[in-house]
């Protein structure tokens, strides 16, 4: 059946997903892209990424920019962690992402574990942190954390900064033996060497610590250095120029991380919708840009880039459809960062269409921060445990990431028929926008956006986080 803009969202919806199903694209195309291994920036893994991208692009029919920045980009050296009093062991361990060299020979001192490293703890403690080596979990308990990105990594590493830890263990909260990578900062290197330790030896610190002082030396070698990539961008040209919809989906992972669900999953999605309204032939109302983000694992580098380079038409991008990790297990909502009316809005697409699409928290995560500061509403891709469609049972919490960030993050753990969901979830609200005549939700001017961030409690987060560093409203 061929979708035309007369059909009601539930048909164009439906002939579309049932489409994505028959062919299953989006799963065959992230087996494609899983295929290059890992995606870090600066990495070959990376280049050939945005090869690929623009490759198939251009084979849909797309004229694809790239468009430049340069970035602080990092390297991995190696990491050691030796335990030297009361015991003599040595535990695993790899460094988070930005996190300098220390000198020669290590750093050296007490331990203070700081739990799951929530304001409170840190509140409790700050006393006792100066010269002290900080251990935190990866956990977000979300009775404790609000907004959720108070208990990010890069806030438990900025709170450890701001009151003198002389460096940073990050342990992960779930079993397996994997260290779960991560960034520390955006655009500029660590203060204090910050490494990610297993929960297995992060429980081994514990059980020394009932017991005493523990102390550790900590030696890490890195390398912080410019580096040039890009963003990859492709037009499905509207009826007006002027009204533009942003699907987003970034491309790079860490480097211990294939990335399939973080974010091949996204990837994969974004291409195969870009490919299968071009197919198509479809006409919208506002103009679909599909966006392809680097460096959203350094802090959402690449789409804070996205936002200077478009910073004069910024109140032309009618919406964000952020597509992150969406290859995770679960029934599907949006999260509207805090924008009401764009709640609104989805919720009436949602029932519109017979698919039950509630509010969750406001998470401010990944690559929809930059675009919440730039004033542009946005919508985010989340699981929701109410509704799914096809009967998929969420796995995840959300209070911690499950396989994401590390190597166990790979093809083998991506349902196909998650897409199937995701798909038609995203399509309904896509469909929908890009036929919405004028404002989906109010532009917000820089100070109401600074507004809103703050009612949400994020004041604090970016100061401690020092985001951004890269000038999002240069502009104004
Ligand atoms: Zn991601």
């Amino acid at each position: 059946m061929a979708v035309t803009r007369n059909m009601t969202i539930a048909q164009a919806s439906r002939s579309f997903a049932g489409d994505f199903i028959v062919r299953r694209n989006a799963y065959n195309t992230l087996q494609k892209l899983c295929e290059i291994g890992t995606r870090f920036p600066g990495t070959p893994g990376e280049t050939r990424a945005q090869d690929f991208i623009e490759q198939h692009l251009a084979e849909s029919g797309y004229t694809v920019t790239r468009e430049a920045f340069t970035h602080l980009a990092w390297r991995r050296g190696s990491a050691s962690l030796k335990v030297t009093d009361p015991v003599s062991e040595v535990l695993d361990c790899i460094s988070l992402a930005g996190s300098p060299s220390t000198p020669t020979g290590g750093v050296s001192g007490k331990i203070l574990f700081l739990g799951n490293g929530t304001p409170a703890d840190f509140e409790k403690h700050k006393d006792e942190i100066r010269g002290r080596i900080v251990v935190v979990t990866s956990l977000a308990p979300s009775s404790e954390c609000s907004p959720p990105r108070e208990c990010h990594r890069r806030t438990k590493y900025g709170r450890s900064v701001k009151y003198g830890a002389i460096a940073f263990l990050f342990m992960n909260s779930q079993p397996g033996m994997l260290p779960q990578a991560g960034s520390t900062r955006q655009n500029m290197a660590g203060e204090i060497p910050a490494v990610t330790i297993p929960y297995e030896h992060g429980e081994r610190l514990k059980r020394l610590l009932a017991k005493g002082d523990v102390e550790v030396v900590l030696e890490t070698e890195n390398e912080n250095y410019e580096h040039e990539t890009c963003n990859i961008v492709a037009d499905l040209p509207g009826e007006v120029s002027d009204e533009i919809v942003v699907v987003g989906s970034h491309y790079d992972s860490h480097d211990n991380a294939h990335g399939a669900v973080d974010n091949g999953s996204g990837v994969a999605l974004n291409l195969e919708i870009a490919r299968a309204v071009r197919e198509a032939s479809l006409k919208f109302r506002k103009t679909i840009r599909f966006v392809f983000f680097g460096v959203e694992e350094m802090a959402s580098v690449g789409s804070s880039f996205f936002a200077v380079h478009h910073h004069h038409e910024l109140d032309k991008l009618h919406l964000f459809l952020n597509l992150d990790g969406i290859g995770q297990q679960g029934g599907k909502t949006f999260d509207t960062q805090g924008f009401t009316d764009l709640a609104e809005y989805v919720t009436n697409a949602g029932r519109e269409f017979g698919y039950p699409l509630p509010a969750t928290r406001p998470s401010f995560a990944g690559d929809s921060l930059a675009f919440v500061r730039a004033g542009v509403p946005t919508a985010a891709m989340r699981n929701q445990k109410g509704y799914s469609f096809f009967g998929h049972a969420v796995t995840s919490s959300g209070e911690d990431r499950g396989w994401g960030h590390t190597s166990a993050d790979t093809i083998d753990k991506v349902n196909p028929h998650v897409f199937d969901e995701s798909a038609l979830v995203a399509y309904l609200l896509l469909f929908k926008a890009a036929n919405t005549k004028g404002p989906i939700a109010k532009y917000r001017t820089d100070e109401e956006a600074l507004a809103v961030l703050y009612e949400h409690g994020m004041g604090p987060v970016l100061d401690v986080m020092k985001w951004p560093t890269i000038p999002v409203k240069a502009m104004r």
